[in-house]
């Protein structure tokens, strides 16, 4: 199955693996090696977010997962949105795989900016494989961006997202990678907030995101802003908070 799509993925790629970027002659959307690595990835199962029933990433958000969740959104690669769809759906439980797919929504600028939104591509690609309905019915106001913000901004400034369209009762939230889960947690409190009942979020990728130390400070308080300094209450901790090492990043939520 997955090296049938790994055929249909790659009518809308380059001649080069969707991962390694090795040249392939034969047009394949992922070289061999890096499709035994995605094969091999170990799904992962919760902790959910406030607000989902359940969160499955596909693995985890290093090696061939994260080449390909990069291709997809630094490449363009959206045809390798299949192959994304696909490991989602093998890393799905029994019987969760049913309801309507909905997109994290991206920011506004950021979908205009790239014309095209992976976790929509994903949503859509999971949608016809799975034969079920699509509904893109989430909107994300412009906010600050959450690449390069350290968890704990993310987590007290978390997006601010909006119902735009009639909500299903049960939503499969897509999503490319997963980060810090304020933007799953952000969906799904909005669809919630209108009547959905049951909300499973479903990511190619999750990022471990370990902090290498334990946090200096309490994560409801503002964190040191080195552009602006503002929202440390003093010097002190503006001094500790800078020189804490800079948490692995992931990606945009
Ligand atoms: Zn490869």
């Amino acid at each position: 199955m997955l090296s049938a799509l790994r055929r249909a993925a790659s009518i809308a790629a380059p001649p080069a693996c969707g991962c390694c970027e090795l040249p392939l002659p034969g047009g394949e959307a992922v070289c061999s090696s890096c499709e035994v690595e995605l094969r091999a990835g170990r799904p992962r199962l919760g902790p959910a977010p406030p607000g989902v029933d359940l969160a499955v990433a596909a693995a985890d958000y290093e090696g061939a997962a994260r080449k390909l969740a990069h291709a997809i959104k630094f490449r363009r690669r959206t045809g390798l949105a299949a192959l994304a769809a696909e490991l989602i759906a093998r890393a799905c439980p029994a019987g969760e795989l049913r309801g309507t797919a909905v997109p994290v929504p991206a920011e506004p600028w950021r979908r205009r900016w790239r014309g095209f939104d992976p976790a929509e591509e994903i949503a859509l690609a999971l949608a016809g494989l799975a034969e079920l309905p699509y509904r893109a019915c989430l909107r994300r106001a412009r906010g600050p961006r959450q690449v390069g913000r350290r968890r704990s901004q993310r987590l007290a400034d978390p997006p601010r997202v909006s119902v735009a369209a009639g909500v299903p009762p049960r939503v499969l939230l897509v999503d490319d990678v997963r980060t810090t889960g304020a933007t799953l947690a952000a969906s799904a409190a909005a669809l919630r907030g209108q009547g959905c009942l049951e909300v499973v979020a479903l990511t190619l990728a999750r990022s471990s995101h370990r902090p290498r130390t334990p946090p200096l400070v309490a994560p409801a308080r503002r964190t040191y802003d080195s552009a602006t300094h503002a929202g440390s209450p003093t010097g002190k901790e503006n001094h500790r908070e800078d020189r804490r090492p800079r948490q692995e990043r992931g990606g945009d939520r």
